[in-house]
């Protein structure tokens, strides 16, 4: 059985879009059979009409942390504590109200605190007496723990162990020891918490649009099991997992994709990325985490495979160290090879023009969070603080990487950002550098790129042959001037409904029921 929506429009983000949109889509099973205007539709077994409500391809969120966006959901929210005094008191409202042994919160940002520090490790367990706590700080990397947590590291062997004037370590763990903590703390996480995590963290993407989300596996931030059980899941959305670690069997033996979020550098606002001016609180100006024959082998060894690898790439040094590996690869193999491969870099946000030059050469896909330069760009932010407001104006620049022919595929970085599709959308408009795109490029880098950057070619825009992952809206995209306005109505995902009130006789697929039917 097949079913004609019709909707008030459907933008398809494929051909001219000054045409008129198409109104109706014939859905059979889980892929779009045609999509046209509404009265040059096939005969169809039934037709559904979605009244006013517009039709998009679906989100894709290329780069979550999605188990701790579940977690977060659940945790102490920091994102807008304005100092140390108030974070702990969230902390102990929290810790009032939650049975859990362990307490989870997200998004503290000391910048702009009176305190001019974060809470001690003695504050935290004075404000959550016997809970083991982690408090991750906005960038995810580095966090804060309770004395207990602290008392159990083995201090004396971690870089990143931040100290008092006195040397002795104050429960703010950098980097290495930030991972470190994260996997002691990971296994005192009950595994029952942990998958509900991961199915509010999809339901949640979904009913914002999303139908896809790319998984950024982390040995240190999230840690193996996680990812193979995302990857051996079945969840109401599609997750695509990558696997952060310097090793290509490794990865494709778990069944899962090489790299995304393999560090070659560190954070910004943790004085950890890599660049080429010296700044941040140390007065430095990053380190590199691996040489560059390592990178250049495993980007060698992923294109001789014919897969795409991905490597998170922050300051101008660490962005050339994996533009220079790229290279060694196309020299080894070929520049079409490695085309073919689309190779990703996660946030690259700090490239020179010419780096973003050679990045088109070379096919990588830029994966960026717009909502980093809302966050922390201008003229008056972090990077503006760090860098000077001329660098801070050029950072995550997505009009050079439009004007140079550079795919983008957008995401949040949950829980760095939140899953907030349309907000990335309107904060790549609203560039505060100058560097933003036309809302249908946002769009589409926020749709199309990360199906590209998967290699998944029959999914995306909305024509006959594609699988239908589609969202619907209460109002066009495009004719709102507030597009974070939108709701969304409905998410379908493979044919299935994922999220909102269209309902699926059936199975999430679709196939075995066929078709929707209106709900009441
Ligand atoms: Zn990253």
């Amino acid at each position: 059985m097949n079913t004609l929506l019709v909707a008030a429009g459907i933008h398809t983000l494929r051909g001219d879009p000054n045409a008129e949109p198409a109104r109706a889509l014939l859905l059979d099973g889980d892929r779009i059979a045609w999509v046209g205007l509404a009265e040059a539709a096939p005969a169809a077994d039934r037709t559904v009409d979605l009244g006013g409500a517009w039709v998009t391809p679906a989100f894709v969120d290329a780069h979550v942390h999605a188990t701790a966006t579940g977690m977060a959901l659940e945790g102490v929210a920091l994102a807008t504590a304005d100092s140390a005094t108030q974070a702990l008191d969230r902390l102990r409202r929290h810790a009032a109200d939650s049975h859990s042994p362990v307490l989870l919160g997200y998004g503290w940002d000391d910048f702009g605190w009176p305190e001019g520090a974060p809470p001690t490790a003695e504050q935290i367990s004075q404000a959550a007496p016997g809970r083991t706590v982690m408090l991750h700080r906005v960038d995810s990397h580095s966090c804060l723990v309770d004395a207990a947590t602290l008392s159990r590291l083995p201090l004396q062997t971690l870089a990143g162990v931040v100290r008092d004037a006195e040397g002795i370590p104050t429960g703010w763990l950098q980097e290495a020891a930030s991972e470190a903590a994260q996997s002691e703390v990971r296994q005192r996480i009950p595994a029952s918490q942990q998958q509900a995590a991961r199915t509010a963290a999809c339901r949640t993407a979904a009913s914002l649009g999303i139908a896809s989300l790319h998984e950024m596996g982390h040995p240190g931030l999230s840690g193996l099991d996680d990812a193979r059980a995302w990857a051996a899941g079945d969840w109401p959305i599609e997750v695509i997992t990558w696997w952060a670690q310097l090793d290509l069997a490794a990865a494709l033996g778990h069944g899962l994709r090489p790299g995304g979020d393999l560090f070659l550098d560190g954070s910004i606002g943790s004085g950890t990325a890599a660049t080429s001016s010296v700044y941040g609180p140390a007065g430095d100006n990053g380190a590199l985490f691996h040489d560059d024959e390592a990178v250049a082998a495993w980007f060698s060894d992923c294109t001789a495979a014919g897969v795409g690898g991905g490597v998170h790439a922050i300051g101008d040094r660490a962005i050339e160290q994996a533009i220079g590996a790229v290279e060694a690869a196309a020299a080894a193999h070929g520049v079409d090879a490695v085309r073919r491969c689309r190779h990703r870099i996660e946030h690259v946000e700090l490239p020179t023009r010419r780096h973003v030059q050679r990045m088109a050469r070379l096919g990588i896909v830029a994966s960026v969070q717009p909502a980093f330069d809302a966050t922390w760009g201008g003229d008056h932010g972090l990077y503006a603080a760090r860098f000077g407001t001329e660098a801070a104006r050029s950072s995550n620049p997505l009009a050079w990487f439009a004007q140079e022919g550079v795919a983008m595929a957008f995401g949040s970085d949950s829980t760095v950002t939140p899953l907030d599709p349309w907000g990335g959308v309107a904060a790549a408009t609203h560039h505060l550098g100058g560097l933003g795109l036309p809302r249908s490029a946002a769009l589409a880098a926020h749709t199309l790129g990360g199906r590209y950057v998967a290699g998944q070619d029959d999914v995306g825009a909305l024509v006959a042959g594609h699988r239908a992952d589609f969202a619907v809206w209460d109002a066009d995209p495009f004719a709102s001037d507030d597009p974070t306005a939108l709701r969304c109505l409905s998410t379908v995902v493979a044919g299935g409904v994922a999220h909102g009130d269209l309902t699926l006789n059936g199975s999430r697929a679709g196939r075995t029921a066929g078709g929707f039917s209106a709900s009441p």
